[in-house]
């Protein structure tokens, strides 16, 4: 039987993307499951996507797609805005590695210390996970102390002292490849529990720092209680605790300023990456003059300090400098992000407006740039309220749903021309369009009644 003889949906998708299926049959080969990310992750084949432009994106057999991965949150101008486009090809004809400083790793800085408040010194770094262990590093060296403070299915990259407690592993017990050692020294609370943090300071001392996403867990797929954010900077401050915003996907997209901007509330250190570098690979490290100074040669000399190790080959490279100063100077003025939290407020509206009329109990919620859909396993009664206030079980929230129905779900979205991430939600941009918008609304109606149809809801 072929996969998709049993389900109406998976015959769809397959009948729209033969040439996807054929490249996924040489990627098999080569790479593992088919792929470079576990997000990409599709049966009965991905997308292979081949051009792409603002908000849309173009597959392999020529299918148009809205697009909702928004190059994984980095692109908030969408695809190949013409500034970044500009500047990046003028920085190709002049270098892509001089393994030397230059003037845009400057300027880089300055526009990323004028716009995140916490930002008083600035490190470039390749990658949102190489920020996240640098900032770890920094508040253990700095406070002498061994602990990290960590929250559920909180997502901080891949490295060592965060692969663990986000979709597995909830007990805090290592995943598999990460040490013990490792595991042990990472203090894991539940998300948005202020009682559970204060708790955890009442008995030990040896918390170096705390680190969370500000938007609540996986952007804000489990948001965070009012007042959560404001009560973790007193606690942290009274213990003499590195307070550390993950801002790799808010920054320069909650506002301006990122999330931090946005609540008026400052973190002593800033992790960020995707807008950051302009949809170019890079991240970056700001906070404190103080603690970054453990990276400064001379301070440490004159403090009589060991130095912080940090390096990396494409630190600042040139071509991603080009495309975060370009890309940064058009966002700070607030518009985009202003555009694209309004369309995304309008999305969620429409997507519920669906839900209503197809007598469905499911729920569309979010906050800024993005959305969520709950599926609502148990078939609860549920408001966007409820969710946004942190009533609704944060497990339900990640993994109550049928992986199954996700799956069909996503297939379902993809034959109607919209990508959206798995889980399911998404990112909005600020050239998304009312035409988008509507045919979102319909991609939403028509794959719901497919489902309906084959009997998955
Ligand atoms: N932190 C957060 C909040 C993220 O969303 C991500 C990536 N999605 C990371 C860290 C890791 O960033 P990168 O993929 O650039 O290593």
């Amino acid at each position: 039987m072929s996969v998709a003889a049993d389900s109406l949906v998976v015959a769809e998708y397959c009948r729209r993307t033969p040439k996807s299926a054929a490249l996924y049959r040489r990627a098999v080969k080569c790479l593992p499951s088919g792929v470079v990310h576990d997000a990409r992750f599709l049966r009965p084949h991905p997308i292979y996507v081949e051009r792409a432009a603002a908000s849309r994106k173009w597959d392999v057999d020529g299918n148009e797609y809205v697009d909702y991965i928004g190059g994984h949150g980095a692109l908030l101008l969408g695809h190949n805005p013409p500034q970044v486009v500009e500047a990046v090809r003028r920085q190709l004809t002049r270098g892509t590695h001089f393994g030397a400083c230059h003037e845009l790793e400057v300027e880089w800085a300055e526009l990323v210390q004028r716009l995140i408040p916490s930002a008083e010194r600035v490190r470039f770094t390749a990658s949102g996970t190489e920020s996240t262990l640098l900032a770890m590093r920094l508040a253990r060296a700095f406070t002498g102390k061994t602990k990290l403070m960590r929250f559920v299915c909180h997502f901080h990259g891949w490295q060592d002292h965060v692969a663990f407690g986000v979709s597995n592993h909830h007990d805090g017990t290592p995943a598999t490849g990460v040490l013990a050692e490792v595991a042990e020294n990472v203090v894991l609370c539940p998300p948005g529990d202020i009682d559970a943090v204060r708790e955890v300071f009442a008995n030990r001392d040896d918390v170096a720092g705390v680190i969370l996403e500000p938007t609540g867990a996986s952007w804000g797929q489990v948001p965070l209680p009012e007042g959560f954010l404001a009560e973790l900077r007193e606690v942290t401050q009274d213990h003499d605790a590195v307070l550390i915003f993950d801002e790799v996907i808010s920054a320069f997209r909650c506002s301006p300023g990122g999330a931090q901007g946005f609540y008026s509330i400052t973190p002593d250190l800033t992790t960020m990456a995707k807008i950051v570098a302009g949809g170019f690979p890079g991240g970056a490290i700001a906070g404190r003059k103080e603690l970054l100074d453990l990276i400064d040669l001379e301070q440490c000399a004159a403090d009589e300090r060991e130095k912080v190790i940090h390096t990396g080959t494409f630190n600042a490279n040139s071509i991603s400098a080009a495309a975060g100063v370009a890309t940064l100077r058009i966002i700070a003025d607030g518009q985009p992000c202003q555009k694209a939290n309004d369309y995304a407020a309008r999305l969620r509206d429409a997507l519920n407006r669906v839900l209503r009329e197809e007598k469905l109990n499911w729920v569309a919620y979010g906050t800024f740039s993005g959305f969520h859909i709950f599926t609502n396993p148990d078939n609860e009664t549920v408001t966007v309220d409820d969710i946004q206030s942190g009533k609704v079980d944060y497990l339900k929230l990640k993994g109550g749903a049928r992986r199954e129905l996700l799956r069909k779900f996503r297939l379902g979205m993809l034959s109607n021309g919209v990508d959206l991430f798995g889980w399911p939600g998404g990112v909005t941009s600020s050239v998304h369009t009312e035409e988008d918008l509507q045919q979102t609304a319909d991609a939403f109606a028509a794959t719901i009644g497919m489902l309906k149809s084959e009997g998955e809801i």
